[in-house]
């Protein structure tokens, strides 16, 4: 099947960082029949939580986004989908009669109004698998009972810190087949995840070579991901990266849709065993090298964190007034890498990047 055009498909009226119901909806309700949008439940704030299903066929796959409420990328990727699934096309049929895919796109609602990765109650919901405390944790948990999905999509951004291997490509998109036990044993439902993500790489890397990452397997029950491997339902973990300058995300979303769809395809196609256990295994895994920029050559008293006359300067993402804005702020390494890249680099000795470093109001971190 060969791709269908991409600018065509991509939503363009949804876009940037901030992305609540507010933002989607008008798009959902403008989606046919034959899309199926449902009340799952409400959140602490009493939100509705929506799922759209799509398709008829046997093959069911489950994906949620925004369980971190600040992890608005995958949603923008999904809205990408739907609108793909919206297209008169006869892949398009091919899947209507294979497949049939539930998407809930904000699992938090709470807290993406509040551009927060927790919910209403300061709860991650990726740490409330086996406690279900949380209404949307147990409005996910009832959608995977009732759906009996073979597959999970579980949706996240991941930080620009990120690098892929040891190398200075970012990771714009990283992967995860996640652990079902304390040893990181392969079971048959782990070993289906890795030849997905398999597939999917084999796509990115196309596109965006040597900057797709696989995301730390350490074994947490109490992670969704974790628990649904558990229960041995094939689940993979996605986690929308940076890609050069595109700090809104509207970049990163493409590579994201693009993933999803081949997932869905290969899926469809019974393509899995064309890829390995082994292709998994040899995606670098994820670094953690990157700032946001770098200023060489500065006298501040704070290289005692790097040692050097290199100042490392990291966003923080702020919401105001609806839009989430980047303040810059002196990095502070958890554990200070041997190497490390900026985004950006800029040099003190360089007139213009001084110009820069003054109208981006940074200098004044530096003194
Ligand atoms: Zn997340």
């Amino acid at each position: 099947m060969k791709d269908l055009d991409y600018n065509k498909i991509r939503v363009a009226t949804i876009s940037g960082r901030y992305i609540t119901y507010d933002h989607v909806n008008e798009f959902l309700s403008s989606l046919p029949d034959i899309f199926v949008i449902k009340i799952e439940g409400e959140s602490v704030r009493k939100e509705s939580i929506k799922s759209i299903t799509f398709g008829n066929g046997p093959k069911k796959i489950l994906m949620w986004s925004q369980m971190h409420g600040n992890e608005s990328t995958t949603t923008k990727a999904v809205v990408d989908l739907l609108s793909y699934f919206n297209q008169d096309s006869t892949d398009v049929l091919k899947l209507v009669e294979e497949c049939t895919v539930k998407i809930i796109p904000i699992l938090n609602p709470d807290g993406a109004r509040d551009y927060t990765r927790v919910n209403a109650n300061k709860i991650d919901l990726n740490r409330d698998a086996q406690n279900l405390s949380q209404p949307e944790s147990r409005i996910l948990k009832k959608v995977y009972e009732n759906f009996q999905p073979q597959f999970c999509f579980n949706l996240h951004d991941q930080r620009t810190i990120f690098n892929v291997g040891k190398t200075n490509k970012p990771a714009t998109v990283s992967f995860l087949a996640p652990a079902f036990d304390q040893e990181r044993n392969n079971s048959p439902s782990r070993k289906m995840s890795m030849k997905l993500i398999a597939a999917m790489n084999s796509k990115l890397q196309k596109e965006i070579p040597g900057q797709i990452g696989r995301y730390d397997d350490g074994f947490n029950e109490n992670c969704v991901g974790d628990a649904f491997q558990m229960k041995n339902t094939p689940t993979v973990l996605f986690e929308a990266g940076h890609y050069e300058n595109d700090y809104e995300r509207d970049i990163t979303r493409k590579f994201i849709y693009k993933a999803i769809l081949k997932g869905i395809k290969t899926i469809v196609d019974d393509g899995l065993d064309e890829f390995t256990v082994d292709q998994y295994v040899s995606i670098p895994e994820n670094g953690k090298q990157f700032v946001d920029i770098v200023v060489e050559n500065t006298d501040y008293e704070s290289n005692y964190l790097t040692k050097s006359k290199i100042s490392p300067i990291q966003f923080k993402e702020v919401l105001i007034f609806g839009k989430v804005e980047f303040k810059p702020e002196l990095h502070i390494f958890e554990k200070k890498p041997s190497e490390f890249f900026g985004h950006k680099t800029l040099n003190c000795n360089d007139a213009n990047d001084m110009l820069w470093l003054e109208e981006n109001d940074l200098l004044k971190l530096l003194s």
